[in-house]
């Protein structure tokens, strides 16, 4: 039986479950999608030194072809709840908007996948003409080890084989319609560290400053673009975080320097490509001077979701339903797509993102209703004509 979206995001917004807690929002989507025939798992993971997460993965349907639907019940913890004008796990609604943590990032966009799946089957005798499911993470928010990458790899030694995926992650800068993201760029984080020789500043000839040899090696790394973009994204680019010394007097040449930064790079690249890159113009400065670069493992990969059949048969839902032709973009942050992506296609579109994170997080419950009518167009096309 059909279900509001409205009421159903309210509902879920009054479960504080900021990760890792489930905080009643899993339990609540299990009813609800009991209720309608799935067939639902709670699972719960855990990871030496970090807290246990409860997921869920529910399915109806056995054939093929497969839609899931992916996104996370966790929330960012609010912040001074005292700045909030509506308390951020009340679910109030004010001039027909909905105020509370997690509106927009996503519970909002999982009340509305829901409420398109379950007016979908009721228009077509309870089953789907393939087979469809949720994919729920209470671990996105966090470290996100005990989340997507473990349910994935879990529901694959189910045999579950998935086609394609929706990711309701909120993807619109400003309205409903803006923008999808077809892939995302990858991550990767580097200290640069540069060894010297101490001594008193007084002196510098009988010390080796790597103050001096930072400075020149960071100029260089910064000095040309890695690349001039691809056809679906920006240039990759590199950013210094941190300079660090940690030196408290002030006539001692200290012994070493260090620099943080971090990569948020394209498909012009591989970690590989990139760390050959910044190690070689490193070198071309450093002169023989001792430095090393320790890179951080990252499970950031870049990724594109070729723009083929699935992404246009979404993104001309989401024109028929909002009226605008929305960019196919690749720009943000990483999300879950990138684990999603080594199982099957995968496309991102939810809600405006300009509360998320922030005090006030807030969804015009007209949104929740346009975005139930994309989804419904989704699944409509999808099981009709599948791509
Ligand atoms: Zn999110």
């Amino acid at each position: 039986m059909p279900v509001d979206p409205v009421t159903l995001a309210r509902d879920l917004l009054r479960c504080a479950s900021v990760t890792p807690a489930e905080g009643g929002a899993l339990a609540l989507l299990e009813k609800t999608l009991s209720e309608a025939g799935f067939s639902v798992h709670r699972v719960t993971f855990s990871e030496p030194g970090a807290d246990d997460v409860e997921n869920l993965y529910a399915r109806i349907g056995t054939a093929g072809p497969h839609l899931v639907f992916a996104g996370h019940t966790d929330v960012v913890p609010p912040g001074d709840e005292e700045r909030w004008r509506h308390p951020p796990f009340a679910g109030d609604i004010a001039d027909d908007v909905l105020f509370g943590r997690g509106a927009v990032d996503m519970k909002g966009a999982i009340a509305c996948e829901l409420a398109a799946v379950l007016d979908h089957l009721a228009a077509n005798g309870g089953k789907p003409k393939g087979s469809i499911s949720f994919l729920i993470t209470g671990d996105e928010e966090g470290v996100a080890v005990n989340g997507t990458v473990k349910l994935l790899r879990w529901a694959a030694a189910r045999g579950e084989k998935f086609d394609h995926c929706i990711l309701g992650e909120p993807t619109n800068p400003k309205e409903l319609g803006d923008m999808v993201k077809i892939g995302r760029r990858g991550s990767l984080n580097g200290t640069l560290i540069v060894t010297g020789t101490e001594g008193h500043v007084a002196y510098p000839a009988l010390a080796d400053n790597p103050v001096r040899r930072i400075v020149a090696i960071m100029a260089a790394v910064m000095a040309e673009p890695l690349d001039a973009g691809s056809a679906h994204f920006d240039p990759s680019n590199l950013e210094f975080t941190s300079v660090d010394v940690g030196n408290k007097t002030v006539n001692v040449i200290p012994p070493e320097a260090r620099a943080r930064f971090n990569i948020r790079f394209n498909d012009c690249h591989t970690q590989g490509s990139l760390k050959a890159l910044i190690g070689a113009r490193a070198h071309a400065v450093a002169q023989g001077g001792p430095f090393r670069i320790a890179w951080e493992p990252s499970n950031a990969d870049v990724f594109l979701t070729k723009p083929r059949p699935f992404v246009h048969m979404v993104s001309d839902a989401i024109a028929d339903a909002t009226g605008r032709k929305p960019e196919l973009s690749t720009s943000g942050g990483t999300s879950d797509a990138r684990f999603i992506k080594d199982y099957c296609p995968v496309v991102e579109f939810g809600l405006v993102n300009a509360t998320m994170h922030k005090i006030d997080e807030c969804v015009a419950t007209a949104d929740l209703v346009a975005l139930t009518a994309v989804y419904r167009r989704i699944l409509d096309r999808y099981f009709n004509n599948p791509p």
